[in-house]
């Protein structure tokens, strides 16, 4: 059997952006192995069906720092190829891109369809081969040096190099546990919050704009400024999402038992009370439910808050007591939320944990205890925050690793 030079295990992104480059770059034989019948299967969900392919986040300094886990290694994979090549990677060869307002980076299509076919387009046209329904099982190194793959019927493929690049999937860290990698704990990052707050759905679908949230576990503060979305479970949005994934580890080992506090003002505390004393002043007549005293809320939150203050919203503005005006402002200023769990299930995006990150060069993303093993994507611990920095981290380390194979045959 004729080995082939590259095995990627895993036709997610990462796989694809292994293969591409490696093939680009001159490597010969090269097969992608992927244990589904579907290849980029996350791609074509992304981003709602589009695909947020990156995030124009050009420095990589400041690219590095939307990544809780992942730290000061990135910088060394950005510092060589980050969004700004990204974006020319996949427009040289021929999906055009579109930034959106909040720097998302997405196919002008708004289809990631797109995507998908331009990575297999590229791999397809470089000669790159693709196993579909092959799970890798097992990997072993044979006495002179290769690796040997077999698969779930005992299939065995020979090859020079591999990358992994299995995503979150446990298969894939028992595959690098078994080459001799430590593997970081998986847990969940990037989901909802769900409350048991009563009536609270009667907001479902409000969603604020630069609301400073809190949350805070076994006598730790996490901290977060975003857009909030209420849902008829809970708390989403990209602030949520963030913060879900700053405190991924402690969320998961409290459980996702958590106290929110949402702060829906700017103000500090004398400066909202002089806004509330104004009000009664020169609005005395009109109800409460009538006149809200903050712009983000709307006619149903501020109803909704007024009952969980337990002040009554036909109230005049004259009328407020001055114990119902403390209430009002704490609220504004600190509202709290016991959150119990996350959102449903299957909605995490993505895993935090895998193989760790010590034990990989950043440059090359060459394995530190196995040469000729390399990785790319969510199987390394590494994750990004919600923007497009995911699939960043995809691509960057696809590339490197793709790159690194293609010197080892540089004759
Ligand atoms: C709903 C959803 C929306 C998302 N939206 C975005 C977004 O818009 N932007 C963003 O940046 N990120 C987004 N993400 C995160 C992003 O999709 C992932 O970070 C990314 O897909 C990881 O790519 P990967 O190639 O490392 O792994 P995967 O995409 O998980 O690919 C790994 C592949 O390996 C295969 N595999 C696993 N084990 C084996 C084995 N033993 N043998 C053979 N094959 C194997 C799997 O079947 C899979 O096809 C989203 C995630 C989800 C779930």
């Amino acid at each position: 059997m004729i080995p082939f030079d590259l095995v990627v295990v895993g036709g997610g992104a990462a796989g694809f952006m292994t293969a591409v480059t490696a093939a680009e770059n001159g490597v010969k034989r090269i097969i992608i192995l992927e244990g589904s019948a579907k290849l980029m299967e996350k791609v074509r969900i992304s981003g709602g069906g589009r695909c947020n392919v990156t995030n124009a986040s050009w420095i990589p300094n400041e690219l590095a720092e939307n990544y809780p886990r992942g730290g000061i290694k990135l910088l060394e994979s950005f510092n060589r190829f980050a969004a700004g090549d990204v974006f020319d990677w996949f427009e040289k060869r021929g999906l055009k891109l579109k930034i959106e307002d909040d720097n998302r980076v997405f196919p002008i299509s708004d289809s990631s369809l797109d995507v998908i076919s331009c990575l297999k387009k590229n791999a397809i046209i470089k000669g790159v081969e693709i196993s579909t329904k092959f799970f890798v099982k097992e990997i072993f190194k044979t006495p002179d040096n290769f690796f040997n793959l077999i698969n779930s019927e005992k299939d065995s493929i020979i090859a020079k190099n591999i990358v992994l690049s299995t995503g979150g999937h446990p298969s894939g860290h028992k595959l690098a546990k078994s080459i001799g990698h430590s593997i970081v704990k998986t847990v969940p990052s990037l989901f909802t919050f769900t409350t048991k707050e009563s009536k609270l759905n009667e907001c479902s679908g409000v969603s604020i704009k630069n609301i400073d949230l809190e949350i805070q576990l076994n006598n730790k503060s996490f901290k977060n400024r975003g857009d909030l979305l209420i849902t008829h479970w809970g708390f989403s949005g990209p602030a949520v999402l963030k913060l879900s994934s700053i405190a991924a580890r402690e969320l998961f080992e409290q459980k996702y038992k958590c106290k929110l506090i949402i702060k829906w003002s700017d103000l500090e505390y004398e400066e909202l009370k002089e806004k509330i004393n104004n009000l009664k002043l020169n609005n005395g007549k009109l109800n409460l439910i009538n006149l809200r005293p903050l712009p983000v809320l709307t006619k149903r939150l501020w109803l909704f808050l007024l009952n969980k203050m337990k002040i009554n919203k036909d109230k005049k503005w004259a009328d407020l007591l001055a114990n119902e005006r403390e209430i009002m402002i704490n609220s504004l200023l600190k509202d709290k939320y016991m959150i119990f769990s996350k959102g449903p299930f299957g909605e995490e995006f993505v895993t935090s944990g895998g193989v760790s990150i010590n034990e990989v060069d950043f440059k090359s993303m060459e394995s530190l205890i196995c040469p000729g093993l390399f990785f790319s994507g969510e199987i390394l611990n590494v994750d990004g925050i919600t923007g497009g920095f995911n699939f960043q981290h995809c691509w960057t380390s696809g590339w490197l690793a793709g790159k690194a194979v293609s010197k080892l045959f540089i004759k």
